[in-house]
Protein backbone atom coordinates (compact mmCIF):
# COMPACT_ATOMS: atom_id res chain seq x y z
CA UNK A 1 0.00 0.00 0.00
CA UNK A 2 1.16 3.31 -1.13
CA UNK A 3 1.00 5.89 2.19
CA UNK A 4 0.19 8.45 -0.37
CA UNK A 5 -3.08 6.79 -1.29
CA UNK A 6 -4.25 5.28 2.23
CA UNK A 7 -6.92 6.39 4.79
CA UNK A 8 -4.71 6.65 7.93
CA UNK A 9 -5.27 10.13 9.38
CA UNK A 10 -2.55 10.29 12.16
CA UNK A 11 -2.77 12.88 14.87
CA UNK A 12 0.15 14.35 16.75
CA UNK A 13 -1.63 15.32 19.42
CA UNK A 14 -3.53 12.94 22.53
CA UNK A 15 -7.45 13.52 21.91
CA UNK A 16 -8.91 15.18 24.62
CA UNK A 17 -11.58 12.34 24.78
CA UNK A 18 -9.16 9.42 25.63
CA UNK A 19 -7.52 8.85 29.04
CA UNK A 20 -5.67 5.26 28.30
CA UNK A 21 -2.89 4.79 26.72
CA UNK A 22 -4.38 2.31 24.16
CA UNK A 23 -7.23 4.63 23.27
CA UNK A 24 -4.96 7.37 22.85
CA UNK A 25 -2.79 5.76 20.59
CA UNK A 26 -5.29 4.38 18.98
CA UNK A 27 -7.24 7.50 17.74
CA UNK A 28 -3.74 9.06 16.95
CA UNK A 29 -2.75 5.71 14.49
CA UNK A 30 -6.12 6.78 12.33
CA UNK A 31 -6.70 3.36 13.67
CA UNK A 32 -10.17 4.39 15.52
CA UNK A 33 -12.74 7.05 15.68
CA UNK A 34 -15.61 7.68 17.96
CA UNK A 35 -19.56 7.72 16.79
CA UNK A 36 -21.72 7.43 20.10
CA UNK A 37 -20.18 6.47 23.31
CA UNK A 38 -18.69 3.18 22.89
CA UNK A 39 -19.62 2.82 19.54
CA UNK A 40 -16.85 3.18 16.71
CA UNK A 41 -15.82 3.38 13.45
CA UNK A 42 -12.83 1.01 12.92
CA UNK A 43 -10.75 2.76 10.05
CA UNK A 44 -8.55 0.53 7.28
CA UNK A 45 -5.40 0.29 10.05
CA UNK A 46 -7.57 -0.55 13.05
CA UNK A 47 -9.57 -2.79 10.60
CA UNK A 48 -6.64 -4.79 9.01
CA UNK A 49 -5.34 -5.53 13.43
CA UNK A 50 -8.85 -6.55 14.21
CA UNK A 51 -8.63 -9.03 11.12
CA UNK A 52 -4.96 -10.45 12.29
CA UNK A 53 -6.62 -11.13 15.57
CA UNK A 54 -9.39 -12.85 14.68
CA UNK A 55 -7.26 -14.82 11.88
CA UNK A 56 -5.38 -16.45 14.89
CA UNK A 57 -8.56 -16.94 17.39
CA UNK A 58 -10.12 -18.67 14.23
CA UNK A 59 -6.88 -20.71 13.37
CA UNK A 60 -7.09 -21.81 17.09
CA UNK A 61 -10.44 -22.77 16.78
CA UNK A 62 -10.51 -25.06 14.22
CA UNK A 63 -7.68 -26.80 15.55
CA UNK A 64 -9.63 -27.85 18.30
CA UNK A 65 -12.18 -29.21 15.84
CA UNK A 66 -14.83 -26.21 16.72
CA UNK A 67 -16.77 -25.35 13.41
CA UNK A 68 -17.82 -21.37 12.61
CA UNK A 69 -20.94 -20.62 12.14
CA UNK A 70 -23.20 -17.53 12.31
CA UNK A 71 -26.14 -16.36 14.21
CA UNK A 72 -28.35 -13.62 13.70
CA UNK A 73 -27.81 -10.72 16.06
CA UNK A 74 -31.23 -9.59 16.19
CA UNK A 75 -32.96 -12.24 18.45
CA UNK A 76 -36.35 -12.80 19.12
CA UNK A 77 -37.03 -12.31 22.38
CA UNK A 78 -39.03 -15.19 23.08
CA UNK A 79 -35.56 -17.42 23.42
CA UNK A 80 -34.66 -15.23 26.05
CA UNK A 81 -37.46 -15.14 27.81
CA UNK A 82 -37.39 -19.07 27.64
CA UNK A 83 -33.87 -19.25 29.44
CA UNK A 84 -34.98 -16.76 32.37
CA UNK A 85 -32.32 -13.98 31.15
CA UNK A 86 -34.92 -11.56 29.80
CA UNK A 87 -35.62 -10.47 32.95
CA UNK A 88 -32.11 -11.51 34.58
CA UNK A 89 -29.58 -9.52 32.43
CA UNK A 90 -30.75 -6.01 33.36
CA UNK A 91 -30.78 -3.12 31.08
CA UNK A 92 -27.27 -4.08 29.35
CA UNK A 93 -29.54 -6.02 27.09
CA UNK A 94 -31.00 -3.96 24.41
CA UNK A 95 -34.48 -4.43 23.75
CA UNK A 96 -36.66 -3.61 21.20
CA UNK A 97 -39.80 -4.19 19.13
CA UNK A 98 -40.17 -4.85 15.35
CA UNK A 99 -43.13 -3.42 13.04
CA UNK A 100 -45.34 -6.01 14.05
CA UNK A 101 -44.78 -6.10 18.04
CA UNK A 102 -42.57 -8.57 18.23
CA UNK A 103 -40.16 -8.29 21.04
CA UNK A 104 -36.51 -8.67 20.02
CA UNK A 105 -32.94 -8.43 21.44
CA UNK A 106 -30.02 -7.58 19.97
CA UNK A 107 -27.58 -10.70 21.65
CA UNK A 108 -24.71 -9.59 23.79
CA UNK A 109 -24.08 -13.15 23.97
CA UNK A 110 -25.53 -16.57 22.35
CA UNK A 111 -26.43 -19.17 24.55
CA UNK A 112 -29.99 -18.96 24.32
CA UNK A 113 -30.20 -18.95 20.13
CA UNK A 114 -27.24 -21.60 19.56
CA UNK A 115 -29.32 -24.25 22.31
CA UNK A 116 -32.49 -23.11 20.07
CA UNK A 117 -30.92 -24.34 17.36
CA UNK A 118 -28.80 -27.64 18.33
CA UNK A 119 -32.31 -28.76 20.48
CA UNK A 120 -33.65 -28.63 17.09
CA UNK A 121 -31.46 -30.52 14.55
CA UNK A 122 -29.21 -32.67 17.33
CA UNK A 123 -31.26 -35.22 18.81
CA UNK A 124 -29.38 -38.09 19.49
CA UNK A 125 -25.86 -38.62 21.57
CA UNK A 126 -24.37 -40.11 18.36
CA UNK A 127 -24.23 -36.73 16.91
CA UNK A 128 -22.76 -35.16 20.21
CA UNK A 129 -19.96 -33.71 21.11
CA UNK A 130 -20.32 -30.39 18.49
CA UNK A 131 -18.65 -27.36 19.60
CA UNK A 132 -19.36 -24.07 17.47
CA UNK A 133 -18.63 -20.85 17.70
CA UNK A 134 -18.91 -17.73 15.15
CA UNK A 135 -16.96 -14.27 15.51
CA UNK A 136 -19.45 -11.40 15.53
CA UNK A 137 -20.37 -8.07 16.34
CA UNK A 138 -22.33 -8.09 20.18
CA UNK A 139 -24.43 -5.31 21.64
CA UNK A 140 -24.07 -4.36 25.44
CA UNK A 141 -25.54 -1.56 26.83
CA UNK A 142 -22.55 -0.86 29.02
CA UNK A 143 -23.56 1.84 32.04
CA UNK A 144 -20.10 3.49 31.57
CA UNK A 145 -18.92 2.96 28.33
CA UNK A 146 -15.10 3.95 28.53
CA UNK A 147 -11.10 3.29 27.46
CA UNK A 148 -12.59 3.19 23.53
CA UNK A 149 -12.36 -0.91 22.37
CA UNK A 150 -11.79 -1.98 26.04
CA UNK A 151 -15.00 -1.51 27.29
CA UNK A 152 -17.51 -0.35 24.07
CA UNK A 153 -21.44 -0.93 23.58
CA UNK A 154 -20.71 -2.61 20.29
CA UNK A 155 -17.83 -4.69 20.02
CA UNK A 156 -16.71 -7.89 17.98
CA UNK A 157 -16.14 -10.54 20.46
CA UNK A 158 -15.29 -14.53 19.30
CA UNK A 159 -18.14 -17.17 20.80
CA UNK A 160 -18.23 -20.79 21.48
CA UNK A 161 -20.75 -23.21 22.70
CA UNK A 162 -20.15 -26.79 23.33
CA UNK A 163 -22.60 -29.61 23.76
CA UNK A 164 -22.36 -32.78 25.41
CA UNK A 165 -23.51 -36.42 26.70
CA UNK A 166 -21.40 -36.27 30.01
CA UNK A 167 -19.94 -34.29 31.85
CA UNK A 168 -16.33 -36.31 30.80
CA UNK A 169 -16.88 -35.28 27.39
CA UNK A 170 -17.56 -31.43 28.29
CA UNK A 171 -13.97 -31.47 30.54
CA UNK A 172 -11.85 -32.66 27.64
CA UNK A 173 -13.53 -29.91 25.29
CA UNK A 174 -12.96 -27.32 27.69
CA UNK A 175 -9.55 -28.49 28.02
CA UNK A 176 -9.07 -27.99 24.21
CA UNK A 177 -11.01 -24.57 24.40
CA UNK A 178 -8.50 -23.86 27.65
CA UNK A 179 -5.33 -24.85 25.62
CA UNK A 180 -6.60 -22.88 22.43
CA UNK A 181 -7.19 -19.49 24.54
CA UNK A 182 -3.10 -19.45 26.03
CA UNK A 183 -1.91 -20.26 22.09
CA UNK A 184 -4.04 -17.18 20.91
CA UNK A 185 -2.51 -15.32 23.80
CA UNK A 186 1.14 -16.05 23.00
CA UNK A 187 0.66 -15.74 19.14
CA UNK A 188 -0.78 -12.17 20.26
CA UNK A 189 2.70 -11.70 21.67
CA UNK A 190 1.15 -10.56 25.51
CA UNK A 191 1.73 -11.06 29.09
CA UNK A 192 -0.75 -12.74 30.53
CA UNK A 193 -2.37 -15.10 33.25
CA UNK A 194 -5.14 -17.68 33.31
CA UNK A 195 -6.97 -17.19 36.72
CA UNK A 196 -10.21 -19.10 38.25
CA UNK A 197 -12.76 -16.93 38.00
CA UNK A 198 -16.12 -16.31 40.63
CA UNK A 199 -18.97 -17.95 39.26
CA UNK A 200 -18.02 -21.41 39.05
CA UNK A 201 -18.30 -22.43 42.33
CA UNK A 202 -21.47 -23.29 42.33
CA UNK A 203 -22.97 -26.23 41.32
CA UNK A 204 -20.36 -27.84 39.50
CA UNK A 205 -19.79 -25.33 36.77
CA UNK A 206 -15.95 -24.14 36.50
CA UNK A 207 -14.71 -21.17 34.86
CA UNK A 208 -11.56 -19.01 34.05
CA UNK A 209 -10.20 -16.12 32.76
CA UNK A 210 -7.60 -14.94 30.50
CA UNK A 211 -5.77 -11.56 31.63
CA UNK A 212 -3.59 -9.69 29.74
CA UNK A 213 -1.46 -8.04 32.45
CA UNK A 214 -1.04 -4.05 32.44
CA UNK A 215 -1.67 -1.19 34.90
CA UNK A 216 -4.69 0.18 33.67
CA UNK A 217 -6.50 -3.29 34.19
CA UNK A 218 -10.03 -3.29 35.71
CA UNK A 219 -9.43 -6.40 37.28
CA UNK A 220 -7.33 -7.08 40.30
CA UNK A 221 -4.99 -10.16 40.04
CA UNK A 222 -2.52 -11.69 42.21
CA UNK A 223 0.60 -13.52 40.71
CA UNK A 224 3.78 -15.03 42.62
CA UNK A 225 6.57 -15.42 40.40
CA UNK A 226 6.18 -19.76 40.69
CA UNK A 227 3.54 -19.08 38.29
CA UNK A 228 0.63 -19.11 40.26
CA UNK A 229 -2.26 -16.51 39.67
CA UNK A 230 -5.68 -16.01 40.98
CA UNK A 231 -8.55 -13.15 41.81
CA UNK A 232 -8.29 -11.68 45.27
CA UNK A 233 -11.71 -13.04 45.96
CA UNK A 234 -10.67 -16.62 44.44
CA UNK A 235 -6.81 -17.33 46.03
CA UNK A 236 -7.20 -19.20 49.67
CA UNK A 237 -5.60 -17.71 52.45
CA UNK A 238 -3.89 -19.58 55.04
CA UNK A 239 -3.58 -17.20 57.99
CA UNK A 240 -0.23 -16.73 59.26
CA UNK A 241 -0.36 -17.69 63.04
CA UNK A 242 -1.98 -16.26 65.22
CA UNK A 243 -1.88 -12.49 64.73
CA UNK A 244 -3.75 -10.71 67.77
CA UNK A 245 -5.94 -7.74 66.75
CA UNK A 246 -7.63 -6.73 69.60
CA UNK A 247 -7.03 -4.19 72.39
CA UNK A 248 -6.35 -6.07 75.65
CA UNK A 249 -9.11 -8.34 77.68
CA UNK A 250 -10.63 -7.26 80.41
CA UNK A 251 -12.89 -8.78 82.19
CA UNK A 252 -16.90 -7.75 82.21
CA UNK A 253 -17.67 -7.92 78.60
CA UNK A 254 -18.57 -5.47 75.55
CA UNK A 255 -19.17 -1.95 76.13
CA UNK A 256 -21.20 0.59 74.01
CA UNK A 257 -19.76 3.67 72.76
CA UNK A 258 -21.69 6.52 71.13
CA UNK A 259 -20.30 6.72 66.91
CA UNK A 260 -22.20 9.03 66.30
CA UNK A 261 -21.62 10.42 61.94
CA UNK A 262 -19.65 8.03 61.49
CA UNK A 263 -19.75 5.64 58.55
CA UNK A 264 -16.68 3.75 57.45
CA UNK A 265 -14.19 1.78 59.65
CA UNK A 266 -11.66 4.07 59.03
CA UNK A 267 -13.88 6.29 60.68
CA UNK A 268 -14.94 4.55 63.31
CA UNK A 269 -11.45 3.32 64.25
CA UNK A 270 -10.46 7.19 63.84
CA UNK A 271 -13.05 7.88 66.49
CA UNK A 272 -11.79 5.08 68.96
CA UNK A 273 -8.41 5.84 68.46
CA UNK A 274 -8.03 2.11 66.83
CA UNK A 275 -6.82 0.42 63.67
CA UNK A 276 -9.09 -0.53 61.29
CA UNK A 277 -8.18 -4.28 61.58
CA UNK A 278 -9.51 -3.37 65.68
CA UNK A 279 -12.94 -2.78 64.13
CA UNK A 280 -14.96 -5.96 62.85
CA UNK A 281 -17.05 -5.60 59.85
CA UNK A 282 -20.83 -7.48 60.15
CA UNK A 283 -21.95 -7.24 56.61
CA UNK A 284 -25.48 -9.41 55.62
CA UNK A 285 -25.91 -11.29 52.92
CA UNK A 286 -29.44 -12.50 51.19
CA UNK A 287 -29.37 -16.12 49.24
CA UNK A 288 -32.81 -18.05 48.08
CA UNK A 289 -34.74 -17.18 50.66
CA UNK A 290 -32.40 -17.28 53.66
CA UNK A 291 -30.14 -14.77 54.76
CA UNK A 292 -26.27 -15.13 56.46
CA UNK A 293 -24.15 -12.48 58.42
CA UNK A 294 -20.24 -12.51 57.73
CA UNK A 295 -18.03 -11.05 60.26
CA UNK A 296 -14.72 -9.88 58.62
CA UNK A 297 -11.86 -7.85 59.88
CA UNK A 298 -12.30 -4.10 59.24
CA UNK A 299 -9.50 -3.55 57.24
CA UNK A 300 -10.65 -7.35 55.10
CA UNK A 301 -13.46 -7.42 52.38
CA UNK A 302 -15.63 -10.22 52.48
CA UNK A 303 -15.16 -12.52 49.17
CA UNK A 304 -18.38 -13.13 48.24
CA UNK A 305 -17.61 -15.90 45.57
CA UNK A 306 -15.92 -17.59 49.11
CA UNK A 307 -19.20 -16.49 50.75
CA UNK A 308 -21.36 -18.05 47.42
CA UNK A 309 -19.33 -21.63 47.59
CA UNK A 310 -19.66 -21.36 51.56
CA UNK A 311 -23.16 -21.21 50.61
CA UNK A 312 -23.71 -23.12 47.68
CA UNK A 313 -25.86 -20.24 45.93
CA UNK A 314 -25.30 -16.96 44.84
CA UNK A 315 -25.37 -14.54 47.66
CA UNK A 316 -26.57 -10.08 47.55
CA UNK A 317 -26.04 -7.85 50.35
CA UNK A 318 -28.89 -7.54 51.98
CA UNK A 319 -30.70 -4.44 51.44
CA UNK A 320 -31.57 -1.46 54.50
CA UNK A 321 -35.36 -3.32 54.95
CA UNK A 322 -33.65 -6.53 55.59
CA UNK A 323 -30.61 -5.52 58.02
CA UNK A 324 -33.44 -3.44 59.92
CA UNK A 325 -35.68 -6.77 59.96
CA UNK A 326 -32.78 -8.99 61.15
CA UNK A 327 -30.42 -6.41 63.38
CA UNK A 328 -33.43 -3.91 64.90
CA UNK A 329 -30.52 -1.76 63.73
CA UNK A 330 -30.01 0.57 60.50
CA UNK A 331 -27.22 0.00 57.94
CA UNK A 332 -23.82 0.66 58.71
CA UNK A 333 -24.29 -0.35 62.52
CA UNK A 334 -24.75 -4.05 62.41
CA UNK A 335 -22.97 -6.34 64.80
CA UNK A 336 -22.78 -10.12 66.23
CA UNK A 337 -23.62 -9.46 69.76
CA UNK A 338 -26.85 -10.90 70.50
CA UNK A 339 -27.57 -11.01 67.07
CA UNK A 340 -30.43 -13.75 66.43
CA UNK A 341 -32.28 -15.83 63.99
CA UNK A 342 -29.59 -15.47 61.93
CA UNK A 343 -26.52 -17.97 61.08
CA UNK A 344 -23.31 -16.05 61.83
CA UNK A 345 -20.24 -16.91 60.67
CA UNK A 346 -16.96 -15.40 60.38
CA UNK A 347 -13.46 -15.05 58.50
CA UNK A 348 -10.44 -17.40 60.27
CA UNK A 349 -8.53 -13.99 60.98
CA UNK A 350 -10.61 -13.06 63.55
CA UNK A 351 -10.21 -16.30 65.03
CA UNK A 352 -7.46 -15.27 66.44
CA UNK A 353 -9.24 -13.34 69.31
CA UNK A 354 -8.62 -10.51 71.69
CA UNK A 355 -11.16 -7.56 71.89
CA UNK A 356 -12.93 -6.12 69.14
CA UNK A 357 -15.03 -3.56 68.12
CA UNK A 358 -18.35 -4.06 66.41
CA UNK A 359 -21.33 -2.15 65.60
CA UNK A 360 -24.22 -2.52 68.15
CA UNK A 361 -27.09 -2.82 66.17
CA UNK A 362 -28.07 0.61 67.12
CA UNK A 363 -28.00 4.13 65.06
CA UNK A 364 -24.88 6.06 66.48
CA UNK A 365 -23.13 3.01 68.86
CA UNK A 366 -20.72 0.37 68.74
CA UNK A 367 -19.47 -1.92 70.98
CA UNK A 368 -15.93 -1.92 72.44
CA UNK A 369 -14.25 -4.84 74.42
CA UNK A 370 -16.41 -7.36 71.82
CA UNK A 371 -14.53 -11.02 72.34
CA UNK A 372 -16.10 -13.06 69.16
CA UNK A 373 -15.93 -16.40 71.21
CA UNK A 374 -17.37 -15.52 74.30
CA UNK A 375 -19.94 -12.72 73.02
CA UNK A 376 -20.94 -13.77 69.61
CA UNK A 377 -22.54 -16.86 68.29
CA UNK A 378 -20.14 -17.80 65.66
CA UNK A 379 -20.87 -21.31 64.16
CA UNK A 380 -18.06 -21.43 62.04
CA UNK A 381 -14.80 -20.26 61.05
CA UNK A 382 -14.02 -20.38 57.00
CA UNK A 383 -11.66 -18.51 54.51
CA UNK A 384 -14.02 -16.16 53.93
CA UNK A 385 -12.08 -12.61 52.35
CA UNK A 386 -10.84 -11.34 49.67
CA UNK A 387 -6.59 -11.95 49.54
CA UNK A 388 -4.30 -9.87 48.79
CA UNK A 389 -1.05 -8.57 48.45
CA UNK A 390 -0.14 -9.01 51.79
CA UNK A 391 -0.96 -12.78 51.90
CA UNK A 392 1.21 -15.40 50.55
CA UNK A 393 1.20 -18.03 47.26
CA UNK A 394 -1.54 -20.66 48.37
CA UNK A 395 1.31 -23.36 46.24
CA UNK A 396 4.31 -22.02 47.18
CA UNK A 397 3.77 -19.52 50.42
CA UNK A 398 6.41 -17.28 48.87
CA UNK A 399 4.73 -13.40 48.85
CA UNK A 400 2.49 -12.85 46.42
CA UNK A 401 2.31 -9.61 44.10
CA UNK A 402 -0.55 -7.26 43.13
CA UNK A 403 -1.04 -6.94 39.31
CA UNK A 404 -3.71 -5.56 37.13
CA UNK A 405 -5.19 -7.26 34.08
CA UNK A 406 -7.57 -6.74 31.55
CA UNK A 407 -10.09 -10.15 30.72
CA UNK A 408 -9.84 -11.12 27.23
CA UNK A 409 -11.08 -14.23 27.84
CA UNK A 410 -13.64 -16.07 29.87
CA UNK A 411 -14.18 -20.21 29.43
CA UNK A 412 -16.74 -21.62 31.16
CA UNK A 413 -18.27 -24.97 32.50
CA UNK A 414 -21.81 -24.23 31.95
CA UNK A 415 -23.36 -27.48 32.79
CA UNK A 416 -26.88 -27.57 31.93
CA UNK A 417 -28.00 -24.17 33.17
CA UNK A 418 -29.64 -23.34 29.98
CA UNK A 419 -30.55 -26.73 28.11
CA UNK A 420 -32.45 -27.18 31.24
CA UNK A 421 -34.50 -23.92 31.73
CA UNK A 422 -35.01 -23.63 27.29
CA UNK A 423 -35.76 -27.85 27.99
CA UNK A 424 -33.36 -28.75 25.03
CA UNK A 425 -32.57 -32.33 25.30
CA UNK A 426 -31.04 -35.13 23.34
CA UNK A 427 -31.79 -38.86 23.75
CA UNK A 428 -29.10 -40.88 25.24
CA UNK A 429 -28.17 -44.35 24.61
CA UNK A 430 -31.38 -46.04 26.56
CA UNK A 431 -33.23 -43.89 24.59
CA UNK A 432 -34.09 -41.57 27.61
CA UNK A 433 -34.35 -37.40 27.29
CA UNK A 434 -31.05 -35.67 28.59
CA UNK A 435 -30.55 -32.10 28.85
CA UNK A 436 -27.03 -31.21 26.99
CA UNK A 437 -24.13 -30.48 28.83
CA UNK A 438 -22.52 -27.27 27.93
CA UNK A 439 -19.46 -25.17 27.74
CA UNK A 440 -19.32 -21.83 26.51
CA UNK A 441 -15.96 -19.63 25.55
CA UNK A 442 -16.27 -16.37 24.91
CA UNK A 443 -13.07 -14.00 23.61
CA UNK A 444 -12.77 -10.05 23.39
CA UNK A 445 -11.41 -9.85 19.47
CA UNK A 446 -11.41 -5.32 19.51
CA UNK A 447 -10.58 -5.52 23.84
CA UNK A 448 -7.73 -7.60 22.62
CA UNK A 449 -6.45 -5.44 19.90
CA UNK A 450 -6.56 -2.64 22.90
CA UNK A 451 -4.84 -5.02 25.20
CA UNK A 452 -1.92 -5.21 23.37
CA UNK A 453 -1.41 -1.72 22.85
CA UNK A 454 -1.81 -0.89 26.28
CA UNK A 455 1.43 -3.86 27.00
CA UNK A 456 3.26 -3.29 23.60
CA UNK A 457 3.46 0.56 23.17
CA UNK A 458 6.38 3.34 23.93
CA UNK A 459 6.13 7.50 24.23
CA UNK A 460 6.58 7.06 20.18
CA UNK A 461 3.58 5.05 19.75
CA UNK A 462 2.40 1.33 19.15
CA UNK A 463 4.97 -1.62 18.94
CA UNK A 464 2.86 -3.88 17.06
CA UNK A 465 4.26 -7.76 17.53
CA UNK A 466 4.56 -9.30 13.97
CA UNK A 467 1.44 -11.73 14.07
CA UNK A 468 -1.09 -8.60 14.49
CA UNK A 469 0.87 -5.73 13.01
CA UNK A 470 -1.69 -4.23 10.23
CA UNK A 471 1.78 -4.31 7.97
CA UNK A 472 4.97 -6.38 8.38
CA UNK A 473 7.02 -3.49 7.19
CA UNK A 474 7.13 0.27 6.42
CA UNK A 475 9.63 1.89 3.63
CA UNK A 476 10.42 5.40 4.67
CA UNK A 477 12.38 7.38 1.80
CA UNK A 478 13.36 10.15 3.86
CA UNK A 479 12.96 11.95 0.71
CA UNK A 480 10.43 12.06 -2.22
CA UNK A 481 12.02 14.77 -4.48
CA UNK A 482 15.61 13.15 -4.71
CA UNK A 483 15.23 10.26 -7.46
CA UNK A 484 17.96 8.17 -5.90
CA UNK A 485 15.77 7.58 -3.01
CA UNK A 486 12.69 7.42 -4.61
CA UNK A 487 14.02 4.43 -6.83
CA UNK A 488 15.35 2.69 -4.13
CA UNK A 489 12.06 2.63 -1.89
CA UNK A 490 10.38 2.02 -5.28
CA UNK A 491 12.86 -1.03 -5.76
CA UNK A 492 12.43 -2.62 -2.37
CA UNK A 493 8.40 -2.14 -2.17
CA UNK A 494 8.21 -4.23 -5.65
CA UNK A 495 10.66 -6.54 -3.87
CA UNK A 496 8.72 -7.25 -1.00
CA UNK A 497 5.29 -6.96 -2.80
CA UNK A 498 6.66 -9.90 -5.08
CA UNK A 499 7.71 -11.94 -1.93
CA UNK A 500 4.28 -11.56 -0.46
CA UNK A 501 5.07 -8.84 2.24
CA UNK A 502 2.22 -6.82 3.25
CA UNK A 503 4.05 -3.47 3.07
CA UNK A 504 3.39 0.12 3.47
CA UNK A 505 5.54 2.26 1.14
CA UNK A 506 5.67 6.38 2.99
CA UNK A 507 5.50 7.64 -0.34
CA UNK A 508 3.92 10.71 1.28
CA UNK A 509 5.91 14.10 0.59
CA UNK A 510 6.62 15.26 4.32
CA UNK A 511 9.35 16.49 6.46
CA UNK A 512 11.69 13.43 7.72
CA UNK A 513 11.01 14.07 11.19
CA UNK A 514 7.08 13.86 10.43
CA UNK A 515 7.64 10.37 8.58
CA UNK A 516 9.84 9.10 11.47
CA UNK A 517 7.28 10.27 13.72
CA UNK A 518 4.31 8.63 12.20
CA UNK A 519 6.20 5.56 11.15
CA UNK A 520 6.77 5.29 14.75
CA UNK A 521 3.03 6.30 15.62
CA UNK A 522 1.25 3.29 14.06
CA UNK A 523 4.04 0.92 15.00
CA UNK A 524 4.96 -1.14 11.93
CA UNK A 525 7.48 -4.15 13.11
CA UNK A 526 10.26 -3.70 10.84
CA UNK A 527 11.26 -0.05 9.23
CA UNK A 528 13.35 0.43 6.07
CA UNK A 529 14.73 3.84 5.95
CA UNK A 530 16.75 5.22 2.72
CA UNK A 531 18.21 8.45 3.51
CA UNK A 532 20.51 10.42 1.28
CA UNK A 533 23.94 9.49 3.42
CA UNK A 534 23.22 5.70 3.50
CA UNK A 535 22.36 5.17 0.03
CA UNK A 536 25.42 7.38 -1.59
CA UNK A 537 27.36 4.29 0.32
CA UNK A 538 24.72 2.09 -0.93
CA UNK A 539 23.02 1.19 1.77
CA UNK A 540 19.92 1.35 3.78
CA UNK A 541 18.93 1.06 7.25
CA UNK A 542 16.76 -2.24 8.36
CA UNK A 543 15.01 -1.73 12.04
CA UNK A 544 13.31 -3.68 14.62
CA UNK A 545 10.76 -1.20 15.55
CA UNK A 546 11.17 -2.42 19.44
CA UNK A 547 14.78 -1.99 18.92
CA UNK A 548 17.39 1.24 19.03
CA UNK A 549 19.77 0.21 16.48
CA UNK A 550 19.36 -0.22 13.17
CA UNK A 551 20.90 -2.54 10.47
CA UNK A 552 22.59 -1.44 6.99
CA UNK A 553 22.28 -3.63 3.99
CA UNK A 554 22.36 -3.04 0.24
CA UNK A 555 19.20 -2.39 -1.21
CA UNK A 556 18.85 -5.06 -3.15
CA UNK A 557 19.27 -7.39 -0.77
CA UNK A 558 16.99 -5.68 1.61
CA UNK A 559 13.68 -7.53 1.02
CA UNK A 560 15.31 -10.99 1.66
CA UNK A 561 17.18 -9.39 4.82
CA UNK A 562 13.22 -8.03 6.10
CA UNK A 563 11.96 -11.52 5.19
CA UNK A 564 14.61 -12.75 7.77
CA UNK A 565 14.10 -10.83 10.40
CA UNK A 566 10.52 -10.92 10.24
CA UNK A 567 10.82 -14.97 10.05
CA UNK A 568 12.92 -14.56 13.44
CA UNK A 569 10.10 -12.20 15.02
CA UNK A 570 7.07 -14.57 13.71
CA UNK A 571 8.85 -17.88 15.58
CA UNK A 572 9.34 -16.09 18.83
CA UNK A 573 6.02 -15.63 18.95
CA UNK A 574 4.43 -19.03 18.36
CA UNK A 575 3.43 -21.20 21.11
P1 LIG B 1 -16.50 -7.75 31.84
O1 LIG B 1 -16.41 -8.36 33.21
O2 LIG B 1 -15.24 -7.08 31.40
O3 LIG B 1 -17.73 -6.91 31.64
P2 LIG B 1 -17.86 -10.02 30.88
O4 LIG B 1 -17.67 -11.00 31.97
O5 LIG B 1 -19.13 -9.29 30.77
O6 LIG B 1 -16.64 -8.98 30.85
P3 LIG B 1 -18.12 -12.10 28.91
O7 LIG B 1 -19.59 -12.06 28.95
O8 LIG B 1 -17.41 -13.27 29.45
O9 LIG B 1 -17.53 -10.74 29.50
O10 LIG B 1 -17.68 -11.85 27.39
C1 LIG B 1 -16.59 -12.52 26.76
C2 LIG B 1 -15.50 -11.55 26.37
O11 LIG B 1 -16.02 -10.45 25.63
C3 LIG B 1 -14.79 -10.90 27.54
O12 LIG B 1 -13.79 -11.75 28.05
C4 LIG B 1 -14.22 -9.64 26.91
O13 LIG B 1 -13.00 -9.93 26.29
C5 LIG B 1 -15.25 -9.29 25.86
N1 LIG B 1 -16.11 -8.18 26.32
C6 LIG B 1 -17.12 -8.22 27.21
N2 LIG B 1 -17.69 -7.02 27.37
C7 LIG B 1 -17.02 -6.18 26.53
C8 LIG B 1 -17.15 -4.79 26.23
N3 LIG B 1 -18.07 -4.04 26.80
N4 LIG B 1 -16.31 -4.25 25.33
C9 LIG B 1 -15.36 -5.01 24.73
N5 LIG B 1 -15.20 -6.31 24.98
C10 LIG B 1 -16.02 -6.90 25.86
MG1 LIG C 1 -19.69 -7.34 31.34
Amino acid sequence: MRWSQAFIPTLKEDPAEAEVASHKLMIRAGMLRKVAPGIHDYLPLGWRVIKRVEDIVRQEMDRTGAHELLLPANCPAELWQKSGRYDAYGPELLRYKDRSEHELVFGPTHEEVITDLVDREIKSYRELPVTLYQIQTKFRDEIRPRFGVLRAREFCMKDAYSFHVSKKSLDATYKLMYEAYHRICQRCGVDYRSVQAAGGTIGGSFTEEFMVLTERGEDSILVCECGFAGKPEMVAVKEAGTRDTGHGTRDGGPEEVATPNVHTVEEVAALLKLKPAQVVKTMLYTYGDQAIAVLVRGDHAVSEAKLAAYCQAEVTLADEQTIKKITGGPLGFSGPVGLKGVKLIADSALQAGGEVVTGANKQDAHLKGVVLARDAEVVAWEDLREAAAADTCPKCAKPLNEKRGIEVGHVFKLGIKYSKAMNANFIDQSGKEQPYIMGCYGFGVTRMVAAIIEQLHDEDGIIWPASVAPYQVVISPLNMAKPALKEAAEKIYQDLLAAGTEVLLDDRELATGAKLKDADLIGIPLRVTIGERSIKEGKVELKLRREKDAKLVAPDKAAEEAGKILEEERKKLEP
